[in-house]
């Protein structure tokens, strides 16, 4: 099965186990908007909370805020956002179709990659234990070519990039004979910029309105909250502020289900810290939010740094997480090195004095901010679609399970009595149930076999089953069963409690941060 049959099984199982709908389905969807349905919600929430707690409980100088969508227009002047939060779009002419000028070249230079992985691939079959990657990627002469195509590409794009300079672009997309995936054709448009921002309008009669956005990112509400925080807070640099909340992009491409909406949720990381210590502090939220990451235990290898050869008109350095999606290694979250430019601005803007007054060296700055920021939905992505299995079992059936790390999962265990009709079994399986319900989602299942209610479990991702039997009203003993392994063992009903703590507990998964 190719990456991409795999990636639509995907979006159908989503829609199927009440994961993820198309928004306003019922009339048809709304483009690149999306429901979360009562799976995919839990799943959300567990993910929010790992992060939270990860950056609030864990950092005594991190604290939390939540503010507001609609915010003062002028905000969106200072940032930088009404004048240049662009994206520079193109049009094929023949199939009509609308892309990012940059993503289309960037999907060309990971077609370059990909040929190159393919001949080392090759090399270590064919020269077993003695091969040397990386002489082998210095030597190979379509190694190299690629290489030199990719290198020379990447210094194109981004000085295009850096001077605004759409013209440059196109040509780009002309040289390197990037066609259209719809039509196969080179009939491009000219490439224009256009403004990401939604705007509406605030106010009772459209005369006196005025023209408000709706936020697409969370961290302005950080920045210009920064001083009442500090203040309130009593806190000293360095320290943090971090958010989760919905943010709004008009994407110009929309065909990468949750991985790129126009309504999305960020979680994100303001850290202040004084001028010219901001590259160890970037350098140190690098290795932190990998670590976070890895720490799911979704595979080392899936993880990438990509750091920014064209820089966003506020950073002094920047990079990418990426991780390996079905559609290729792609931006999970950013870590940026902000400067003063955001805190800077919002001075000159509203005339408020914002500085800091650091006791330490008896001088007043604008703090330097370094930003960690992530996408919610990509990152349920991520875990979905590193998740997804098709497994062929030894007695000759399949299953489709879920193996989302465990303390991500919705339900942590679903309670069945091995008989519906059967009383006794079905109340210890309540019982049970009543008992593990105040620590863990629980699920109570009695309908249809055993071995389909298992089905239905893997399908959902439930990290452990809990089988109550005839025995059980004897020896107080049930049947829990794993979902990775699918193995089963006999257990005391009194120990499922620390059984299952063990493997679910979001606290276990924090410790793993130190
Ligand atoms: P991209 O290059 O993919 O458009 P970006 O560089 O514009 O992303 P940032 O502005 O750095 O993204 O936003 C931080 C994070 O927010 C991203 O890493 C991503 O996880 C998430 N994000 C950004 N745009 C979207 C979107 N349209 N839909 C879902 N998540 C998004």
């Amino acid at each position: 099965m190719t990456q991409e049959e795999l990636f639509k099984i995907l979006v159908a199982h989503c829609k199927e186990y009440g994961f993820i709908f198309p928004s306003s389905e019922i009339y048809d969807g709304l483009g690149a908007v999306y429901d979360y349905g009562q799976m995919g919600v839990e799943l959300k929430n567990n993910i929010k909370m790992y992060w939270w707690e990860a950056m609030t409980r864990l950092h005594e100088n991190i604290v939390g805020i939540d503010s507001a969508i609609f915010m003062h227009p002028k905000i969106w002047e200072a940032s930088g956002h009404v004048s240049a939060f662009n994206d520079p779009l193109i049009d094929n002419k023949d199939s009509k179709k609308r892309y990012r000028a940059d993503v289309l070249i960037e999907d060309y230079i990971g077609k370059l990659e990909d040929k190159i992985r393919k001949d080392v691939e090759k090399g270590k079959k064919k020269f077993g234990d003695a091969f040397d990657e990386e002489k082998f990627i210095e030597t190979n002469p379509n190694c190299i070519r690629n290489n030199a195509k990719i290198a020379e590409v990447k210094k194109r794009m981004a000085d295009a990039l850096n001077a605004n300079d759409l013209e440059a672009l196109r040509q780009i997309i002309i040289d390197c004979e990037i066609v259209c995936p719809i039509s196969g054709t080179k009939n491009w448009t000219e490439v224009r910029q256009f403004n990401l921002m939604f705007s509406t309008s605030m106010g009772s009669t459209a005369e006196g309105a005025n023209t408000i956005y709706l936020r697409p990112e969370t961290a302005q509400g950080i920045f210009v909250n920064y001083l009442n925080v500090q203040k309130t807070g009593r806190m000293k640099i360095p320290f943090g502020i971090a958010q989760i909340g919905k943010a709004f992009r008009n994407e110009i491409v929309a065909r990468q289900f949750i991985f790129r909406m126009r309504e999305f949720e960020q979680m994100e990381m303001q850290f202040f810290i004084k001028p010219g210590t901001e590259l160890d502090w970037f350098a140190k939220w690098k290795e932190n939010r990998l670590a976070w990451h890895k720490a799911l235990g979704m595979g080392d290898e899936n993880y990438r740094f990509h750091d920014h050869d064209k820089l966003a008109h506020y950073a002094n350095a920047a990079t990418d997480i990426e991780f390996r999606f079905p559609f290729g290694f792609k931006e999970l979250e950013g870590i940026h090195s902000r400067t003063n430019f955001d805190l800077g601005n919002h001075q000159k803007f509203s005339g408020k004095k914002i500085e800091y007054f650091d006791p330490e060296i008896g001088e007043s700055y604008t703090p330097y901010v370094v930003e960690t920021s992530i996408g919610v939905d990509r990152m349920v992505l991520a875990v979905l679609s590193n998740s997804y299995k098709e497994e062929q079992l030894e007695n000759g059936e399949s299953r489709v399970v879920l193996s989302i790390p465990a303390p991500l999962a919705p339900v942590k265990v679903a309670v069945m009595p091995l008989l519906k009709n059967n009383q006794e079994l079905v109340d210890l399986a309540q019982k049970i149930m009543d008992d593990l319900k105040y620590d863990y989602n629980c699920q109570y299942d009695e309908k249809d076999s055993i071995g389909k209610r298992y089905r239905r479990q893997d399908a959902i991702g439930t990290p452990f089953c809990v089988t109550v039997d005839h025995d059980s009203l004897e020896d107080g003993c049930v049947t829990i069963r794993h979902r990775d392994s699918m193995a089963q063992e006999r257990v005391k009903i009194e120990d499922l409690n620390s059984i299952i703590g063990k493997e679910v507990s979001l606290n276990n998964l924090l410790r793993k941060l130190k």
